[in-house]
């Protein structure tokens, strides 16, 4: 072992943004991913993201910090979008608008300083849109291809000298010994893996349609998302969520209502042919679970950082949040080198 070995378990999102910022912040890491799903087989979506940064949204977290993460979230994504690069790793620029009735920060501060560009609806423009929330706004904001920026994310790990190990955990504790510290990064099935009962799947359903309009997205805090795909006229219309459901069985009636509903909302949808629908599951938990936690292993403790529950805002909050790990994990390992007998069995030490 060298002196300093990071083990991250999960290869999703969370798993690669949080241990690409820990290659980025600490000198002479060894980081390693391990994991038994990896690419197309993770949750991540087939559906672009669109980085709507809503403080509110991040249940359980004080909206300083969830405006921290939404902001380191959206300063890599939106250079990345600027960049050359972002055509490889799948950021770009869509407009579109977002409609509220409920949230409660209205306005919501942040989200006119950080996207490109931000415009709140009056009522005259509302209903010349036929928008029935009590609020609307036109912004311009960064869409993400999660496959693209999986792949993008995968390539740069290795890059900075990452390995992967195609494993499966059944606990943390089993792999002490084997690291300074475990990241833990396993999203839906922190149940099993670390017996975490406040974390729920929450099932949701994506449509997509074949259909010619306008480039534009539309999001609804009720939620329903409409977001057409950059390079072909499929759209993306999603959610009624379930909380709390672990199965993954198609529900063909809430299909049906959830189409009616988006037809409703945006009528040029009417005659659209349906190409497939999914059921995804995010992790979720309120508040996300994002701390240090040394794991008893007998006699022995292994520094644990947990980064699981960012449900419905994974893919936004996943970089923002992988930076704060990588802290957290500087920290420990600060704490645990004077100290290596705590936390490694006695004959590997050097
Ligand atoms: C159709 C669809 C649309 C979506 N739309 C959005 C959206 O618009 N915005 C958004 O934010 N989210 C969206 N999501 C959800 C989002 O994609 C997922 O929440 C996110 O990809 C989860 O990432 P993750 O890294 O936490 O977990 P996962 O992708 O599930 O990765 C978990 C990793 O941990 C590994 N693992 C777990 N347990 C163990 C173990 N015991 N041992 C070894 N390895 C283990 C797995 O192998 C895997 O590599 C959508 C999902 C779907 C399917």
């Amino acid at each position: 072992m060298s002196s300093l070995d990071v083990g991250v378990v999960g290869a999703g999102i969370v798993g690669l943004s949080a241990a690409i910022n820990i290659q980025r912040l600490i000198r002479r890491v060894k980081v390693t991913v391990v994991a038994d799903n990896f690419g197309r087989d993770t949750a991540t979506p087939v559906t672009p993201c669109i980085f709507l940064p809503i403080p509110s949204c991040i249940r359980g977290v004080d909206s300083t910090k969830a405006s921290e993460w939404l902001t380191d979230s959206w300063t890599h994504h939106y250079q990345m979008a600027n960049s050359p690069e972002g055509k490889e790793s799948g950021q770009s620029f869509m407009s579109g608008h977002y409609l509220w009735s409920h949230l409660p920060d209205r306005p919501n501060k942040i989200m006119p300083t950080l996207v490109k560009e931000y415009h709140l609806l009056d009522e005259q423009e509302k209903e010349a849109l036929h928008f029935t929330y009590r609020h609307a706004c036109r912004i311009t904001t960064v869409v993400i291809d999660p496959i693209k920026y999986m792949q993008w994310l995968m390539k740069e790990f290795r890059q900075r000298g990452g390995q992967v190990v195609s494993d499966t955990a059944y606990s943390l504790q089993q792999l002490y010994g084997q690291f300074d510290v475990v990241v833990n990064c396993v999203g839906t099935r922190g149940r099993e893996t670390v017996q975490d009962p406040y974390l729920v799947p929450v099932k949701g359903y994506v449509v997509q349609v074949e259909h010619e309009c306008p480039k534009n997205f539309l999001i609804t805090d009720d939620p329903i998302t409409v977001i057409p795909h950059a390079e072909s006229s499929i759209v993306d219309v999603g959610h009624i969520l379930e909380p709390d459901v672990f199965s993954q069985e198609k529900n063909m009636e809430l299909v049906e209502l959830l189409l009616n509903k988006v037809k409703a909302l945006v009528p040029s949808l009417m005659g659209s042919t349906v190409i497939e629908s999914y059921v995804s599951r995010r992790p979720y938990r309120s508040p996300p679970l994002i701390k240090i936690e040394m794991v008893r292993c007998g006699g022995p403790v292994l520094p644990v950082v947990h980064n699981i529950g960012q449900g419905l805002e994974t893919v936004t909050l996943a970089w923002g949040m992988g930076a704060e790990v990588a802290h957290l994990v500087q920290d420990v390992l600060r704490l645990v080198k004077p100290f290596p007998h705590m936390c490694r069995p006695f004959n590997t030490l050097a």
